[in-house]
């Protein structure tokens, strides 16, 4: 008896998956690669929607409500839905020490505002969350991801260190190759409806003159419109890189005006159809760009 008791303590520690509550699709695919096999994982959000402005709908809080470990994106960008989502779910297993990982926490962020004050725009107060879209910046996530994996589930060490090494052995040729593809579109301008795409561009050495909000967060106006007309006959960005989640109205007003091309960039798994994982998401976003 006593040595079933044991052979079931070890089998199912042996097979016992970590679920995992994760806030973005991204994450999702990471998470999934590092974690393989020992890990379920809950995806909070889909990659088509604005992820500033997830609903946190009842469907989500049962799925928060039953998780071992949440892994967020975090620098305020789930600011306006993750805390009601996590007080209605009052899930004591997220309480505990070192269960839920911010990936904001492993990279350097970009635009922080140097006055404290909203006049910069309605969101991003801490710094441009974006960070995901600096490829070079996803084995830092992979890394984060493995050693909050390692800690919560140490039997597993091993198998989360060779899945994140066999990813991260790929990615270096994956970057290898965008910076190739990337190399003639270099010192160029784009204009941007939101400031999603400024680590992208910063990788590549692009630059963004504009964007179609006047400030992030705060919708088109009139005014503004105008001023981009200016800017383009100006400055002459080669196109609009334009989320998949906003209406294009005023981008169309300004390819009308212009001729500026509209370039309809994903910002992450799931955005497009054929952006299937986060290898696809710059294979399609470099692509598209082309
Ligand atoms: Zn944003």
């Amino acid at each position: 008896m006593k040595l079933l008791i044991l052979l079931f303590a070890l089998f199912s520690g042996l097979y016992a998956q970590l679920s995992v509550a994760v806030t973005y699709p991204y994450i999702a695919d990471l998470t999934k690669t590092v974690g393989g096999e020992h890990v379920e994982v809950q995806l909070l959000s889909a990659g088509h929607w604005d992820p500033h402005f997830v609903v946190p709908k009842p469907s989500l809080v049962s799925k928060v409500r039953g998780v071992d470990l949440l892994i967020t994106n975090g620098a305020d960008l789930e600011v306006g839905w993750l805390p009601p989502l996590l007080s209605r779910a009052s899930n004591n297993a997220l309480a505990q020490k070192n269960h839920i990982l911010e990936l904001s926490k492993s990279v350097q962020l970009i635009d922080i505002p140097t006055d404290t004050s909203r006049a910069r725009g309605d969101v991003h107060a801490d710094g441009n969350p974006h960070f995901h879209l600096d490829p070079r910046n996803i084995p830092l996530l992979t890394d984060a991801i493995e050693t909050f994996l390692s800690a919560n589930d140490p039997t597993h060490k091993h198998e989360y260190h060779k899945n994140n090494l066999a990813f991260k052995q790929t990615w270096s040729l994956n970057l290898k190759r965008w910076e190739s593809q990337m190399a003639p579109l270099r010192g160029k301008s784009v204009i941007q409806y939101h400031p999603l795409f400024n680590y992208f561009l910063r990788a590549y050495g692009l630059k963004s003159v504009a964007t179609i909000e006047p400030l992030a967060g705060i919708p088109p106006s009139a005014s503004h419109t105008l001023k981009l007309i200016t800017l383009i006959h100006e400055q002459k960005p080669f196109t609009i890189m334009h989320d998949v989640y906003h209406s294009t109205k005023t981008a169309k007003f300004l390819q009308d005006k212009s001729a500026i091309s509209i370039t309809l960039s994903p910002h992450d798994v799931g955005a497009m159809s054929n952006v299937t994982d986060v290898t696809k998401l710059f294979d399609t976003l470099i692509g598209n760009l082309r």
